[in-house]
């Protein structure tokens, strides 16, 4: 059976009560496999959306942590803060950190391992730009990106590993990739992924498509062998738009 994970990555909106009365309607509106799907909320929300979600089933978690497990980081949250908090997921080195928050695949491949060690599911971000993309040189940029954010991790530790290809010139774009481009790229990580570690690693890796995944378009992309799911952004901050494409997942296992 396929595996399907649907992440709503709300970036820096909802405050906690807006966080409560999303999360009420959502556990209503998720009819199937709840375990397949996952908020990704701001810090400030997670213990609000924690205790809203009790015995939904539905997953949730952070969207970026510091690699270090405490000290003189002002602003910061560490590992061990979010395991006491009880999170499911991470994500870490979406393309917005990367490009407004200095985030490196150095400071990604700390932070990955830092969940690792705490056993929280990172959802590491990938892909590239347009002038990239553009250039066709998309699988060499993501390639490396791959080979670096890995660097030092064990095939164990990998395959626990979430990967999204996020296109950077399709998130909050409205532009989104054809169902074929977002395969492709998810297919050449995976063989990635294989050449890394081993077969077994790469066909069992959990990779899904971000960027202006939406109701209308989640199917199609959904249906594609190597896309395992949808790390969505404006789609996700509607309950009504974000349980269609559970739903979209759910019809497909
Ligand atoms: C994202 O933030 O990861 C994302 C894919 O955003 P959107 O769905 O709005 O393009």
């Amino acid at each position: 059976m396929k595996k399907f994970l649907i992440a709503g990555n709300w970036k820096m909106n909802k405050t906690t009560q807006e966080s409560e009365a999303f999360v009420r309607e959502l556990k209503a509106k998720v009819k199937s496999n709840p375990e397949d799907v996952a908020v990704l909320v701001p810090f400030v929300d997670l213990h609000a959306v924690k205790n809203t979600l009790e015995g939904s089933g539905i997953k949730f978690g952070a969207q970026n942590v510091h690699f270090e497990p405490a000290g003189a980081f002002t602003g910061e949250v560490s590992v061990p803060m979010l395991k006491e908090i009880g999170v499911d997921y991470c994500v870490i080195g979406h393309s917005e950190r990367r490009e407004y928050f200095n985030e490196t695949d150095e400071t990604v491949n700390k932070k990955l391992k830092a969940l690792l060690a705490a056993d929280i599911t990172p959802i590491l971000c990938v892909g590239e730009s347009l002038e990239i993309r553009e250039k066709g040189e998309e699988q060499s940029f993501v390639g490396g990106q791959l080979v670096a954010d890995f660097e030092g991790i064990s095939a164990i530790d990998a395959a626990k590993i979430v990967i999204a290809y996020e296109p950077i010139w399709a998130i909050g774009t409205g532009k989104t990739a054809t169902p074929e481009q977002a395969e492709d790229m998810c297919a050449f990580i995976r063989g990635v992924i294989s050449g890394i570690y081993d077969q077994a690693t790469g066909d069992a890796m959990l990779i899904l498509y971000g960027g202006s995944m939406n109701a209308g378009n989640a199917k199609e992309l959904l249906e594609k062998p190597d896309i395992n799911g949808g790390l969505i952004g404006g789609a996700s901050l509607k309950t009504e738009d974000f349980s269609i494409i559970a739903e979209a997942a759910a019809s497909l296992k």
